[in-house]
């Protein structure tokens, strides 16, 4: 099949994809993307492999090339961060093997620079930015929490206590949805508030990887931004959440090499990307029933997948031919839950 439109999207389900460019080091004639559109259209082609039937075209929303900065993706994504404010839970995450750029393109590869900031800061100065000149009738507060889903385990990563202890899951039957776990919610209303934060996170994040290294491509990071604001005049509430999710890594292990820990770890990242696909693809068929039960990731997303919420998914891909194999296979995952 040469043609796989992943554009044509039911229910509010978008897919961005994002190719990071070449590293130094790395041969940048070995490209495994032909070609990449205006339009949202990739062709993705193995340059070690001769023949026309070797070449796969695929449509996204939206095609971030690797020249595209930290801020032009942010423009594309601000109105959905922006209807946060209106009452919208809205879920943005990237999928994608290690060393694609989610981290990249989630959180930037430094903190010292804004132009470097990636969705998270971004989103949270904005959401700063407007509330404070929306409507003045309406007061706004914006609340974050950070957690860590390894191995099937949640762990609140803004403990002021590290990291270790495990957290249930609450009842996502709330009316406002608010199924976060029962991790510590913090109070921010600037980006020195939120800086502070983070370095904790990033901190206690460092400190669980103790013997494995690492440990963030193994793990799925869910950073939750609630708003809420209160409309003074007509004494009305509105709520939404923002959860913007670092996915662990989907690269495949070889069985054959991965053994303990190691396969453990890969199991779990398995189970849990395929329920997040199998979650995404029930709602992208208006199916009755949605397993969000089925992982931890689901359950802690619940609130912003399906319903009125809107979803984000950023397919990350690294451009490298000896990432030829692991590209088809994130771009396979994309089409289907789309
Ligand atoms: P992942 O989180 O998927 O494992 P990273 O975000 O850590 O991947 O990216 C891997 C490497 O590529 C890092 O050195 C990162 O700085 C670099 N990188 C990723 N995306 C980009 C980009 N869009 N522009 C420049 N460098 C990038
Ligand atoms: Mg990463």
């Amino acid at each position: 099949k040469l043609y796989n439109d992943v554009q044509d999207l039911k229910g509010n389900i978008r897919v961005y994809c994002r190719i990071r460019p070449f590293l130094p080091g790395q041969n940048q004639n070995h490209t495994t993307i032909e070609f990449v559109g205006e339009n949202g259209e990739i062709i993705v082609s193995n340059p070690l492999k001769q023949g026309k039937e070797n070449r796969k075209l695929f449509k996204f929303n939206k095609v971030f090339g690797p020249a595209a900065s930290q801020e032009e993706v942010f423009m594309d994504t601000q109105p959905l961060i922006r209807s946060v404010l209106d009452g919208y839970n809205v879920c943005i995450f990237a999928y994608g093997q290690t060393g694609s750029g989610k981290t990249y393109t989630m959180s930037g590869p430094t903190l010292s620079s804004k132009a470097d900031w990636g969705v998270n800061y971004r989103a949270l100065h904005d959401l700063f930015h407007i509330s404070q000149r929306r409507r003045t009738s309406i007061v706004y507060e914006v609340g974050v929490q950070m957690v860590e889903i390894y191995n099937e385990q949640v762990r609140d990563l803004l403990s002021s206590n590290g990291p270790q202890k495990r957290l249930g899951i609450w009842s996502t039957a709330q009316p406002n949805g608010l199924a976060v776990p029962d991790a510590s919610l913090h109070s921010v209303s600037s980006m020195t508030d939120v800086l502070e934060l983070m370095n904790i996170g990033l901190t206690n994040r460092a400190t669980s990887a103790t013997a494995l290294n690492e440990r963030s491509s193994r793990s799925h990071s869910v950073l939750t931004i609630h708003v809420r604001g209160t409309d003074l005049e007509t004494n009305t509430l509105l709520r939404g959440c923002l959860h913007l999710v670092d996915l662990a890594g989907s690269e495949r292990v070889d069985r054959s090499e991965a053994t303990g820990d190691r396969l453990r770890e890969a199991q779990h990242i398995n189970k849990s990307l395929s329920a997040l696909g199998d979650v995404i693809f029930a709602l992208s068929q208006k199916s009755p029933h949605v397993p969000y039960r089925n992982s931890k990731l689901t359950q802690v997303l619940q609130s912003s997948l399906g319903g009125q919420a809107k979803t984000l998914m950023f397919v990350q891909l690294n451009p490298d031919v000896a990432s030829y194999s692991e590209t088809i296979s994130t771009l396979k995952f994309a089409e289907r839950v789309s």
